[in-house]
């Protein structure tokens, strides 16, 4: 939740935190569950000795004796569970977890050292401050920023927030004159985003210049081995064989990419630099046109290379290469490229970057987590057959067959966990004369537009098992303004009314429909969406989805998985007839309430036997099975799960 509401080169700002709240239906569901189960049995963990987030901080305050255990990142996940408790507290306005933050945010500050360096890993081990960027020190302290900020904004204390000004001084001092042994510090540079929000909530340009500095320093020294970037690939895998406002491509570990781009968009919402942006959106339309896959999710490989044969990790590989059983999609990578793209929402006022929101919201980033709230996937790939992959189902182990109730790398599980918490605060942002629907589903909203006059809308959806969206206006100004309402890209043929009669607007798919008057208390705008199963194709350079189809039912996507296929048969024996004809079921009680598709498939089995074979005749056989959301697969024991399933044409 990023406060754009002074920013200059932003036409659709931000709302306040809390000032939307879900009230009923499909988010309002996952709110609930995120405030009683996924928030508190996540701080469980990490206040725990299994998480250990918090004996660390305890470890560097001086207040526990013991080691430090997680990943040199795991200060950062610990803000980011912080961050999720803020806006459950927005909306719940809970006192007691304030209070709860209130003392741990004691024990921070006394683990934070006088000159303002904070990292418990560095603290505890003795390791030398700034010495290897594998540390992710400026991936702590951007979290860290961003949670006092949003802490600031929440609760109008300050005890955090001196915590992370202490902190981003001591950065300012050290990296503001540039030294030539730091000038390519920054793994995963969350702290671009982090400083650009410290500016807003501060004002202090010093932190929007450290963090153009940031920007500025990336790909303009020579990509060598050196002792500060021993322990992971170099060059594209942190983006930085290019300088970001001339690059064409995103390259390396996907997190990395898209926090930066996320970053730098930022950055240009204050700054306003052409050259910035000219780049944002030469990455944007390489992303999601070449490189993302049909769930909004992004980063096709675990391990790979970049085009540039750099080595990489956890991120990108060549245009159209989208591998579907060994995609690894991070769930952090799918977040981030939310976050890019609610970033570019504001900065272009363009409705297709909310239709990227929205699909990584329904498909790549829900997926990462259970049904109950409390188990998690770091990697989504599209497919699982059984005895494809070796996977250990383990703590360590980022790639699973099933959700792990705990992942040692613990960066996807807060993440994921602090979206759901504050994506209500992504469902509306405010026209220079009005307000835009993003997202659509039961909520509330009540907010200033930027004249300052109150406005309050009711939204009643049943949205996405139905598509009919109803907006009342609650209170409003008497002067005309304008209610924008995104027409998805999937969505022909929407149809709007207002008060009940026809809006007489466009309503073309992947744009706004703007309705422009004078409003009054009372007043209905009515969307209706197609919300009929579609069939989907790829693009025909991309190999691994020639002649097979994915399922979409408006922002969701389907999948086939082995739970609902007849003993013996197996989901790559299953083949979609060109024609199949779905039937939509609304099913409360299965996977804790989805709309299930039943259609008839054609089952061809195989023997299985040498790699390749003469190609003989099938002997089909046909039989309706079901099929359920992409997100809410593998809540039924270990299962075999496909999104592309090859198509017969009749
Ligand atoms: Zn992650």
């Amino acid at each position: 939740m990023i406060d754009t509401s002074n920013s200059p080169h932003v036409k659709l700002k931000s709302i306040g935190i809390g000032e939307c709240q879900w009230t009923e239906g499909f988010w309002a569901e996952k709110f609930r569950q995120c405030e009683q189960v996924m928030v508190p049995y996540m701080g469980g963990l990490l206040k725990g000795d299994i998480g250990h987030g918090y004996n660390n901080f305890k470890i560097a305050a001086g207040l526990q004796e013991g080691k430090h255990q997680g990943f040199a990142w795991h200060d950062g996940d610990f803000f980011k569970w912080m961050e999720a408790c803020v806006y459950v507290h927005a909306v719940s306005q809970d006192h007691s977890i304030v209070s709860e933050l209130d003392e741990i945010i004691r024990v921070i500050a006394a683990a934070q050292e006088d000159d303002g360096y904070l990292h418990t890993n560095i603290q505890i081990d003795g390791i030398a401050h700034f010495s290897n960027r594998k540390y992710h020190e400026m991936y702590n302290c951007g979290h860290l920023y961003t949670t006092a900020c949003v802490h600031h904004r929440v609760t109008g204390k300050t005890n955090f927030l001196e915590i992370a000004i202490k902190n981003a001084d001591l950065l300012y001092k050290l990296f503001q004159p540039q030294p030539k042994e730091l000038c390519r510090f920054g793994f995963n540079q969350s702290q671009i985003m982090g400083l650009t929000e410290l500016y807003r909530t501060t004002r202090d340009k010093r932190y929007l210049e450290l963090a153009e500095i940031f920007i500025n320093n990336r790909g303009t020294s020579a990509v060598v081995e050196a002792p500060s970037t021993e322990g992971y690939p170099i060059g594209d895998m942190v983006q930085e064989r290019v300088p970001l406002r001339e690059e064409t491509e995103a390259v390396g570990h996907a997190v990395l990419a898209m926090y930066y781009y996320a970053g730098a968009a930022d950055v240009y919402a204050e700054t306003g630099e052409q050259a910035l942006i000219d780049a944002l959106d030469r990455l944007w339309n390489n992303v999601a046109n070449q490189k993302m896959y049909v769930t909004g999710a992004v980063g096709q490989a675990h391990f790979g290379a970049s085009t540039r044969r750099d080595k990489i990790e956890e991120g990108f590989l060549d245009a159209y290469l989208m591998p579907n059983a060994t995609a690894y999609n991070e769930t952090c990578a799918n977040i981030a490229n939310a976050m890019f793209n609610f970033r570019l929402l504001g900065i272009k006022g363009e409705s297709k970057y909310a239709d990227i929101m929205e699909l990584v919201a329904y498909n790549s980033a829900l997926v990462g987590i259970s049904a109950d709230g409390k188990h998690y996937f770091y990697a989504n790939p599209l497919r699982y057959n059984n005895g494809q992959r070796e996977y250990q189902d383990n703590r360590d182990c980022t790639e699973s067959a099933n959700r792990e109730p705990y992942i040692e790398c613990f960066c996807c599980p807060p993440n994921l966990v602090r979206t759901i918490a504050k994506l209500s605060g992504w469902a509306y942002s405010l026209t220079n004369n009005g307000v835009a629907v993003n997202l659509y589903g039961g909520n509330r909203l009540s907010t200033k537009l930027a004249d300052g006059s109150t406005i309050e809308l009711r939204q009643e959806s049943g949205y996405p098992w139905d598509g009919e969206i109803r907006i009342t206006v609650d209170a409003c100004k008497s002067d005309p303004f304008e209610i924008w309402m995104r027409i998805p890209d999937w969505a022909a043929n929407a149809t709007l009314r207002v008060n009940g009669s026809d809006a007489d607007v466009a309503t073309p798919p992947g744009q706004f429909a703007i309705l422009e008057r004078a409003w009054k208390a009372g007043d209905t705008v009515e969307l209706s969406l197609p919300m009929d199963a579609t069939l989907m194709k790829g693009h025909p350079l991309i190999d691994e989805t020639r002649n097979q189809t994915a399922i979409k039912v408006g922002p969701l996507v389907y999948c086939l998985e082995s739970p609902d296929l007849p003993e013996g048969v197996r989901t790559l024996d299953v083949y979609i007839p060109s024609d199949i004809r779905f039937e939509k079921q609304n099913n409360p009680d299965v996977l804790s309430g989805v709309t299930t598709l039943t259609g008839n498939v054609q089952i061809k089995s195989d023997d299985r036997t040498n790699m390749y074979r003469p190609l003989t005749s099938p002997e089909w056989k046909s039989m309706p099975v079901r099929f359920v959301p992409y997100y809410a697969w593998s809540n039924r024991g270990t299962a075999e799960m496909t999104v592309w399933l090859p198509i017969v044409w009749k």
